[in-house]
């Protein structure tokens, strides 16, 4: 008996999709540069950074966009972003190197924006190069502003990030805290603490404008903090400080799954199989934070919602023209009227479908307790993919080496039904019981074979290397940037990528 399939087929649109139709051409990197191999195709951040563009063109807003560079550390997605408009793309560094590296690919200071934990000299190199510090408390303004007098920098343009927005308590009604608690940001209610020592370290810095970046899905918690920025903005201006942008972070999404029905599916049997009323689809009954308690499903999944039907630029979109809670006006309106720019830091939304990661199977064998299910692993380990790390679900594309090839075990009396779709557990290459690429069993549409490729698609937002590492001396994936041409692709290794008409420097 063959458990019905359980696709979680990926979304792939045009560029990427034209790539994955290419395997020879996929094969013959692999071979060539080993498994795991990372291919990223930077056209497609530059298409994704003018849509986003468009978006605010159509709300007529003015702004930027900053690309969250902590989603993936390549080289050549931040040098064709660096090529873009320069008024209207910028980035966002999160640490030092990064800062260097986005210098190093053609950003100047003033199309960098440096946010997260900052080191004094990350805040020095900042200052220093005229980028806008992105701050996250009273205290850190103290140090920035001690930086610039003590080694006599520029005034220096900043924002201050915010956070624990909460809900309009009404008439009666009790405060609700609508954010989760994030270990960034000042409380808006201490804001008044933040104003006293902008004021005080006016001689050393500039408010340019107030930001957040809300760790949530939901439009109705993001478009309620949008419009308190846009009034606490002008509280700002009646002190006699002179904001002029709102930055409402990242946090975009992206649409890993391409059909609703297949996640419905695939969420519904997940709840079924964690109440035992069908068997495990994951490695030892994992159940994603799941739980049966006296027969009905507690928890919450900590999956990311793959499938959604908004994400991306529709997603901000979508954020801009609902009516906001309060004044009961879209945030588009709210920032014309209030002469508001508006700041953007996507990571994933940014470089959706700008990469896919390959891995080589390297052997596949009949899982002995399941007689139809089979362990396929690979020449890559969970931190090349961290698909589980961040809860993104989705199948990888099986890429075949030959054509057509017979299915070995089918001609000898072996198992014919390999042919069809089959259900297999992705196992990495470390000696570690937890190296699974997926603790989720996956359909593929036959059996691997060793030999195969399996492309995971749209790798390039934090699931390709977020968290790489040198485990057992295990190689880590190389990076090649792609473009094509005229149907014809060109490589070249992601170090070697720049912006310019023949990227690999060969003679036209
Ligand atoms: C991570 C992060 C982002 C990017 O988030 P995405 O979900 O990848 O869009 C933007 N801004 C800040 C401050 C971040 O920490």
């Amino acid at each position: 008996m063959k458990d019905a399939p359980l696709y979680l087929r990926p979304r792939v649109d045009p560029p990427l999709a034209s790539l994955l139709g290419n395997a020879p051409l996929l094969h013959s990197l692999a071979d060539a540069l080993g498994s795991p191999l990372n291919v990223l195709l930077p056209e497609a951040v530059a298409a994704n950074a003018e849509r986003f563009r468009s978006v605010l063109r159509r709300h007529h807003l003015a702004g930027r966009v900053y690309f969250a560079h902590k989603a993936n550390r390549s080289s050549a997605l931040v040098r064709r972003l660096a090529a873009c408009d320069t008024a209207a793309v910028g980035i966002d560094v999160a640490s030092l190197e990064e800062l260097r590296h986005a210098l190093a690919s053609g950003f100047t200071g003033n199309r960098v924006m440096a946010t997260g934990p900052k080191d004094p000299e990350f805040l020095w190199l900042a200052a220093r190069v005229g980028a806008t510090v992105n701050l996250d408390s009273p205290g850190e303004l103290d140090e920035l502003a001690a930086l610039v007098r003590k080694y006599g920098l520029a005034r220096t343009d900043v924002l201050v990030r915010l956070s624990g927005f909460e809900s309009d308590p009404g008439p009666g009604a009790g405060t609700r805290l609508l954010a989760r608690r994030s270990r960034f940001g000042t409380p808006v209610a201490e804001a008044e603490k933040l104003w006293t020592a902008l004021e005080r370290h006016a001689d050393s810095v500039r408010l340019v404008g107030l930001a957040h970046h809300l760790d949530t899905t939901g439009l109705e918690e993001k478009a309620r903090a949008l419009e308190r920025c846009v009034l606490l903005m002008d509280e700002c201006r009646a002190r006699g400080l002179a904001p002029r942008a709102v930055d409402i972070g990242g946090g975009f999404g992206a649409a890993y799954v391409e059909d609703a029905g297949e996640w419905e599916r695939w969420t519904t049997a997940l709840s079924e199989a964690v109440l035992g009323i069908r068997p495990p689809l994951t490695w030892r009954g994992h159940a994603y934070g799941l739980r049966n308690e006296a027969g009905t499903v507690r928890g919450t999944a900590a999956l990311y919602p793959a499938h959604r039907p908004t994400a991306g630029p529709g997603y901000l979109d979508a954020l801009l023209s609902r009516p906001a809670p309060v004044l009961g006006r879209p945030p588009a309106t709210l920032l014309l009227e209030h002469l508001d720019d508006l700041y953007l830091e996507p990571g994933r939304a940014l470089v959706d479908q700008c990469g896919l990661s390959l891995a080589r199977v390297v052997e596949v064998r009949p899982l002995g307790e399941a007689p139809d299910r089979y362990l396929v692993r690979l020449a890559m380990n969970a931190g090349d993919v961290s698909m589980e790390e961040h809860g993104v679900l989705a199948d990888p594309v099986l890429l075949p080496r030959g054509e057509s090839a017979p299915v070995s075990g089918a001609a000898d009396g072996g198992p014919a039904e390999t042919e069809g779709p089959v259900g297999v557990h992705l196992v990495g290459n470390l000696c570690l019981e937890a190296d699974l690429i997926t603790r989720r069993l996956v359909f593929l549409p036959r059996l691997p074979r060793p030999g195969d490729l399996l492309a995971f698609v749209n790798t390039a937002g934090y699931l390709m290397d977020f968290h790489a590492h040198h485990a057992q001396r295990q190689p880590s994936a190389r990076t090649v940037a792609v473009t094509e041409e005229d149907g014809t692709w060109r490589w070249c290794p992601d170090e070697n990528y720049w912006p310019l008409t023949h990227p690999q420097g060969v003679p036209s």
